[in-house]
């Protein structure tokens, strides 16, 4: 079977691992403290701050921002759960807005359309941009919407390490960015995740945050504010670092097999049975995602791919049309987002498969597609 993704883990990170477990030295300590100087050099920010998974690092976000009852929050209907169950977690209400169909991202003028057509009574207090699938969101233009508004910015860059948006890396442009390092994404921890952010304040507090609330002082410890333990052991740190020298080269990797699969998909979206992606500068590529035309039955392709060896599976989700959100939807599902939803088609993808795969794949979803009439 041609799995949707493969995890990297080689023998230089598995001897890394075994290397903590040995030492006795298992939660956060000199490996995780090393992680983080690392991660501010790739990424380029003043203070990276590793948590136990990316939903946790985006909890902390609004946390920290002061994010609570009585706020909303801004957040794309597409995308993974995770992103809007933080907000209610907090206590405020997401507020959901349409995607494009080619980025699969928020823009900044359908930011501002929202935050002008916001009634309340809740205050808007930030906006969650998502960097779907590794697709850099436009951060210059929607940083001049969320200033203009005084909106904080917290970006879910969750499956988007090393995406680029004019020659910077995301996660870096808002009050705060966070990072998953579950095994779907590029750089992989087992579990985990990575705030980053420029502001000092801000990164002592998301450090307390994640350890009970303590800091260390004269007097050895002492309880500041109610936190949580949201801390990555050095088990996992250790596999990461092995990575991370690695990272980049997989990223190119993966732009290369990406434009293998668009130059080999071409002909079906020329005769309209599918929509690819935009190929947008920067993009990292963390998933491939097709929109199947309208009409062709999605679970039926899924069925057909995996009688012939190859796990394909839905994008995202529409939230608006999920039951944990009912209740703070106000209108029907979103359009954009509720179509990426059903007809979404995630294809096997990460740096470890060859062009021969990817060829293979699109060869045998044009099979499946032959006799589909749209
Ligand atoms: C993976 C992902 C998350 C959740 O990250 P975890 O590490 O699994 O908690 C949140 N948002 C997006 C956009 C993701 O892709």
């Amino acid at each position: 079977m041609l799995r949707l993704s493969r995890p990297h883990i080689d023998d230089e990170g598995i001897a890394a691992v075994v290397e903590v477990l040995r030492s006795g030295q298992l939660v956060y300590g000199a490996q995780g403290h090393a992680f983080e100087r690392e991660l501010e050099a790739w990424l380029g920010c003043s203070h990276a701050v590793l948590v136990s998974s990316g939903t946790a690092a985006l909890h902390l976000s609004l946390v920290a921002l002061g994010v609570g009852p009585g706020d909303a929050v801004l957040v794309p209907d597409f995308t993974f759960p995770a992103t809007a169950n933080v907000v209610l977690l907090a206590g405020a209400k997401p507020v959901f807005v349409d995607v494009d169909p080619g980025s699969y991202c928020v823009t900044p003028n359908a930011i501002a359309a929202a935050v002008e057509s916001w009634h309340g009574p809740e205050r808007l207090r930030a906006v969650m941009p998502v960097h779907e699938f590794g697709s850099p969101v436009d951060m210059t233009g929607l940083r001049a919407v969320a200033r203009h508004h005084s909106l904080h910015v917290v970006e879910d860059a969750a499956c988007a390490i090393g995406a680029v948006h004019e020659g910077r890396k995301v996660g870096t442009f808002g009050d705060i960015g966070c990072f998953s390092l579950h095994p779907r994404k590029t750089l992989t921890t087992g579990e985990g995740g990575i705030l980053v952010t420029d502001d000092a304040t801000l990164a002592h507090r998301l450090r307390r945050l994640r350890n009970h609330g303590m800091e260390r002082g004269a007097v050895g410890m002492q309880f500041h504010e109610a936190g949580f333990n949201y801390r990555l052991t050095d088990i996992q740190s250790a596999l990461g670092r092995s990575q991370l020298p690695r990272l980049q080269g997989w990223i190119e990797a993966r732009r290369v097999l990406a434009q293998t699969y668009l130059l080999a998909l071409a002909p079906l979206a020329r005769r309209g049975l599918i929509d690819l992606p935009i190929d947008s500068p920067g993009h990292s590529w963390q998933t491939f995602m097709v929109v199947l035309a309208d009409g062709i039955d999605r679970a039926a392709v899924i069925l057909r791919l995996a009688e012939a060896g190859i796990e394909v599976n839905v994008g995202a989700q529409c939230l608006s049309m999920q039951q944990s959100f009912e209740k703070f939807v106000a209108t029907d599902p979103q359009a954009v987002s509720a179509r990426l939803y059903r007809q979404g088609l995630a294809l096997p993808f990460c740096e470890q498969y060859n062009n021969a795969d990817v060829v293979r794949v699109s060869a045998m979803l044009e099979s499946v597609l032959q006799g589909s009439h749209v």
